[in-house]
């Protein structure tokens, strides 16, 4: 339950071309869940959430390849984020492989709680531990980062 002086967690959200109906499925399913959450997307994964669920706060990022990866492990490396749900495709090289390399090395490096798969995403969202880890005081401002 979130105290209601305190800004929402942050979670950010981003999946590959090929998981991007898995993550618009899982976000239409736990729309409820996910609105107690401040969103990050990059910038397609966010535009997809935004247009099937209207109701979320989602702030979208640059695109993957463009840069909004590397934004996500900003926002880690600024202690900023709660959690990171990348739907992954283990099936296509990308050529933005080193950015991704990167987020989840953040991720590591700051112990982020982190899902690469639906499957994980839904037991993550229902943990207590998602919500209960906001780091309001360092959260910047993420407007600036925007498109
Ligand atoms: P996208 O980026 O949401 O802008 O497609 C995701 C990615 O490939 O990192």
């Amino acid at each position: 339950m979130q105290d209601a002086d305190s800004p929402k967690p942050m979670l950010a959200l981003v999946a590959h071309d090929a998981r991007k109906d898995a993550m618009v499925d899982f976000a239409r399913r736990n729309a409820t869940k996910l609105a107690d959450y401040r969103l990050v997307a990059t910038g397609t994964t966010g535009g997809r959430i935004k247009e099937a669920c209207p109701q979320l706060d989602v702030t979208p990022l640059k695109s993957g390849p463009l840069g909004g990866d590397q934004q996500i492990g900003a926002l880690i490396a600024e202690g900023a984020l709660n959690g990171l749900f990348f739907f992954v495709d283990p099936l296509t090289p990308m050529p933005h492989d080193v950015d991704v390399k990167a987020l989840m090395r953040l991720a590591l490096v700051y112990d982020i709680p982190m899902a690469l798969n639906q499957a994980t995403a839904e037991i993550l969202l229902r943990s207590a531990r998602l919500s209960g880890l906001a780091t309001s005081s360092q959260t910047p401002e993420i407007s600036k980062l925007r498109q």
